[in-house]
């Protein structure tokens, strides 16, 4: 254990050097911004051009079920008339809460019993939190909890009064299906960019050294931890990059409820631990807990650009990194070769 510590040191201070001296090489920062501008601003072409035809098929799905929606929310509407507020808070903080708290209350279940076996099978990090070291565990939990109900509460408020300063979060309409589609696409382009960015200056390192170390002390991380931070690096690099979209499109509630569920849990699967079937690979950023200086980003575009997922690249992890289909494990289908440095 410490001699894994003190290897995850080295390469932690060595890492944030490593990535700082090659960006400003040939192909350095500015170069790499403008490729990502170039990409984004292509992807973003891309999607006007051919958004209507892309989504019209799924249009036509939507439509049989959307009248549903649309009355479901007439309902709400109707029921919290001249109460807002209240709406809001329901959606934003109420409906948010379930799905993380949800969503962790099983991986809680698994990391602390080390049970059932066929969930632990899928661990990506076979000798970790076998089970969860409770200590370490209440004290990230106090942690994780002041952030969400303190701080990620507060955000929230604020977010209201910006919203309604904005445009009508709580109209009496439902944002058609076409629009919630490209809304969760800019949001999501959107977080990649804040996100990347803003958790690579944490990776500064005297920036590093005060907050961001904190929410590495866990280098084989578990759902909880996503929101294991310290409180400036909560705002900035958690929440920020999550809320600038609703509030930049002025967005209807019910958009921006679904994009906290979907980022809440997004990051829940990112960090649980386990690469299990049918969802999301959690490997990209697990190996950002593990390595320190690769993978900073939510999707992998912006590390791609910038070259910091090049080390991953050549891990086992990233040819783990796909949507698993079968129920075998990774660990099991692609295993660990004897060669060192992967
Ligand atoms: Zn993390
Ligand atoms: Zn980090």
């Amino acid at each position: 254990m410490s001699v894994e510590t003190a290897a995850s040191g080295a390469r932690e201070a060595g890492g944030s050097r490593g990535s700082s001296g090659r960006q400003e090489g040939p192909g350095g920062l500015w170069d790499s911004v403008k490729k990502a501008g170039f990409v984004i601003g292509s992807g973003i072409l891309f999607l006007a051009a051919f958004g209507n035809s892309l989504t019209w098929h799924l249009q036509r799905f939507w439509g049989a079920s959307g009248d549903f929606w649309q009355n479901l929310w007439t309902k709400l509407y109707v029921a919290y008339e001249g109460h807002d507020a209240s709406l809001f808070f329901l959606g934003t903080m109420l409906a948010p809460t379930l799905a993380f708290w949800g969503s962790n209350a099983l991986l809680l279940w698994v990391d602390i019993t080390g049970t059932p076996s066929f969930i632990t099978r899928y661990r990506i990090q076979l000798d970790k939190n076998n089970p969860v070291d409770p200590a370490k565990l209440r004290q990230a939990l106090k942690c994780v909890l002041f952030n969400h109900v303190v701080i990620s509460g507060a955000m929230t408020v604020v977010v209201y009064y910006l919203m309604s300063w904005r445009g009508n979060p709580c109209g009496p309409e439902l944002p058609t299906f076409h629009w919630a589609l490209m809304e969760l696409a800019a949001f999501s382009i959107l977080e990649e960019i804040l996100f990347y960015y803003s958790h690579r200056l944490f990776h500064q390192p005297s920036l590093y050294k005060h907050y961001h170390k904190q929410h590495h002390e866990w280098t084989a991380p578990i759902g909880v931890v996503s929101i294991y931070a310290h409180p400036l690096e909560h705002v900035i690099s958690n929440l920020l990059p999550v809320v600038s979209g609703p509030v930049l499109l002025g967005s209807h509630l019910s958009t921006t409820s679904l994009w906290y569920c979907v980022a809440l849990v997004s990051t829940t699967i990112s960090h649980c631990g386990y690469h299990l079937p049918f969802l999301p690979s959690p490997e990209f950023h697990d190996f950002h807990h593990l390595r320190f200086n690769q993978c900073f980003g939510v999707f992998g575009i912006l590390d791609r650009l910038h070259g910091t997922d090049s080390k991953f690249r050549q891990s086992k992890q990233y040819e783990r990194h796909t949507l698993l289909t079968s129920f075998t494990p990774l660990n099991e289908s692609i295993p660990d070769t004897q060669k060192k440095g992967q």
